[in-house]
């Protein structure tokens, strides 16, 4: 039996009926009586947010197959000590965060929805839209050059950019320049791309500090989670000027979005939607279930990270 944790995607739902029985913990009216019930007897676990607690009232549980690469929501030092195997996504949405990222920056550079706006609005008669700035030429500094920093890099490549990085280690096969220091990276960066992993080891590692270095010609993008920067710090900044712009479509407390972010002109906004495309998601679906089957195959698992 297996208990799945939020809302999958159909065709994924549909693939965990067909070989499962399936409990919903996200539609149980009271959730208490459902663990009660049925807790003893799961194995497996489709879907995140999953802490100790929860691993707590399932002693047979096995494996929890995350959908999506980010398993921050889950507790995996608990699922270790419990010998529980942890699953996620990886490589087949690089390609479809990769592409946000540079629409979220082609879109504050170039103010898109502003333009839109304006054109809309019929504004183009009374004169032109303003001077925008381009990518060309500007210095991108990547948090986290992992397999959708690695694609993010490729595609600034091509919009003439240069490219930086910092992560823990240096890579030495790649041929970007690397610093060990983030605020440093920032203070030399006209862009921060933030695509480094949620969790407690990066918690506001986009400190204050890190972005009064990126300084007030600066701009931040972020598609990694909403965790690694001082949100509250980024949004005075904005305010005041202290940064440039923002493009982002992780926050901390989604899918709340403090108010005083929506009122900005200098931010674009999207509702943590980088991956969500059908042929993406049906691929995060698949990967889900292939893990799972492996498992109870007593296969190798296709992309373990517990
Ligand atoms: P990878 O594991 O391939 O890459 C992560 C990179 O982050 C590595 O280069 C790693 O380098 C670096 N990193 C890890 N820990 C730290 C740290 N403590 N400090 C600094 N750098 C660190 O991950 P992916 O590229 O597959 O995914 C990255 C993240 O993107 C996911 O964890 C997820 O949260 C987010 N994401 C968001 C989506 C969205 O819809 N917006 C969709 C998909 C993913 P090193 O080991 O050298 O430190």
């Amino acid at each position: 039996e297996l208990l799945q944790t939020h809302k999958l995607l159909d065709t994924c739902e549909a693939g965990l009926a067909e070989r499962y029985t399936v409990h919903k913990l996200h539609e149980a009216s009271d959730r208490e009586a459902l663990l009660n019930e049925i807790g003893p007897r799961i194995r497996a676990i489709a879907g995140g947010n999953v802490d100790g607690a929860l691993m707590g009232r399932l002693p047979k549980l096995e494996i929890i197959a995350n959908f999506g690469v980010g398993y921050d929501s889950i507790d995996t030092k608990a699922a270790r000590e419990r010998n529980i195997r942890v699953t996620n996504t990886p490589g087949v949405l690089d390609d479809a965060v990769a592409e946000i990222a540079m629409a979220l920056m082609i879109g504050l550079s170039r103010q898109l929805p502003q333009a839109d706006r304006f054109t809309r609005e019929g504004r183009w008669e009374q004169g032109n839209y303003p001077f925008t700035t381009e990518l060309r030429g500007k210095t991108v500094g990547i948090l986290g050059l992992g397999r959708i920093g690695k694609e993010i890099a490729a595609r600034a490549q091509a919009m003439k950019m240069r490219i930086v990085y910092h992560g823990r280690n240096r890579q030495p096969t790649e041929p970007h320049v690397y610093y060990d220091n983030l605020e440093e990276m920032a203070r030399d960066s006209d862009w921060l791309v933030i695509v480094a992993p949620g969790g407690p080891e990066t918690n506001g590692i986009v400190s204050r500090q890190v972005l009064e270095a990126l300084g007030p010609e600066g701009r931040l993008v972020n598609v990694a989670r909403g965790s690694l920067v001082d949100e509250q710090a980024m949004i005075e900044l904005l305010e005041t000027g202290g940064i440039g712009g923002a493009g982002l479509d992780v926050f901390a407390d989604e899918p709340r979005v403090p108010e005083r972010l929506r009122k900005l002109d200098n931010v674009v906004l999207t509702p943590h939607y980088a991956s969500a495309t059908r042929t993406t998601r049906d691929a995060m679906g698949a990967l889900v279930l292939k893990n799972l089957k492996a498992h109870f195959n007593g296969d190798p698992l296709p992309s373990a990270v517990v």
